[in-house]
């Protein structure tokens, strides 16, 4: 209809769940994307008037108060998004006490059980100023079986073995993979303790469950678990084949590093 910014946002959102569902990431209603959508908000949808009850969030967020955002809707599948993303996801906007949000849209799809720890995150970057406005939580196969052993739960073992499968790796995900121990889904504690991590890593594990990652928008969130992944892949294959990788040497590191003016 007549918001093509917000549309193409919602396309986005719909095409990354489509590459979900093909990568094996999204079983059921496995994953959860949210979108910052309130710069496409206009009056008409200012106006519109919620078709639910106001529900908690689980925590106070007071850089949310009237944003907007559009949510994967709970138990919804990343499959039936991809084609039908207003029947399977709704806008919802958060009320005035900044603790509670109501459903705006035709039908009323109640959003992700992973809400909290979706809006404490995006709550952190309109804190930050940052200009980066989804957050996406998928169950890609290989890091979450890699997550099931505890040598690659130590802070920073398996961000460097990743990087050191293939160089593109840290270029585009320089702040690497951090770790949340196990948590119950959808809770605060798991919400809490992912907002930490994210200060130091572009992407985070939950351990034994799937990953959770943010970006300017759903498609570069999306890219960052896929180098991620690619990078499992690889450690993976040649295990199966029968040998522990090299990875790339210290001095390869480095000189990459270097030329592409990474972190350290
Ligand atoms: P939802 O269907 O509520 O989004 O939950 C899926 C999931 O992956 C929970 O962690
Ligand atoms: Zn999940």
């Amino acid at each position: 209809e007549g918001r093509p910014g917000l549309a193409r946002e919602i396309n986005k959102v719909a095409e990354v769940a489509g590459y979900l569902w093909q990568k094996g990431w999204a079983e059921r209603n496995g994953g959860n994307i949210t979108i910052n959508v309130t710069e496409f908000v206009d009056d008409e949808i200012r106006q519109m008037p919620a078709i639910s009850e106001p529900k908690q969030i689980g925590a106070v967020l007071p850089h949310l108060k009237g944003c907007y955002f559009f949510c994967k809707g709970t138990q919804k599948r990343m499959r039936d998004l991809a084609r039908w993303p207003m029947e399977n996801g709704s806008v919802i906007r958060i009320c005035d006490d900044c603790a509670s949000y109501v459903i705006i849209a035709d039908q009323p799809v109640m959003p992700t059980s992973e809400v909290a720890s979706h809006l404490t995150v995006h709550n952190t970057l309109i804190a930050e100023g940052a200009q980066k406005k989804a957050t996406v939580h998928t169950h890609p196969i290989e890091l979450v079986a890699m997550s099931h052993t505890p040598k690659f739960l130590e802070k920073d073992v398996l961000t460097y073995l990743l990087w050191s499968m293939i160089p593109e790796t840290k270029a585009f995900c320089p702040r690497g993979l951090g770790i949340v121990p196990y948590k119950m889904p959808s809770s605060v504690e798991l919400a809490d303790a992912t907002l930490k991590e994210l200060d130091d890593y572009d992407v985070v594990m939950w351990e034994k469950h799937g990953v959770f990652a943010v970006g300017t928008d759903v498609m570069d969130a999306f890219d960052q678990i896929d180098v991620l992944t690619k990078a499992a892949q690889i450690y993976i294959n040649a295990r199966c084949m029968g040998f522990e990788p090299d990875g790339m040497t210290k001095e390869q590191m480095q000189e990459l590093t270097d030329v592409f003016h990474l972190p350290k």
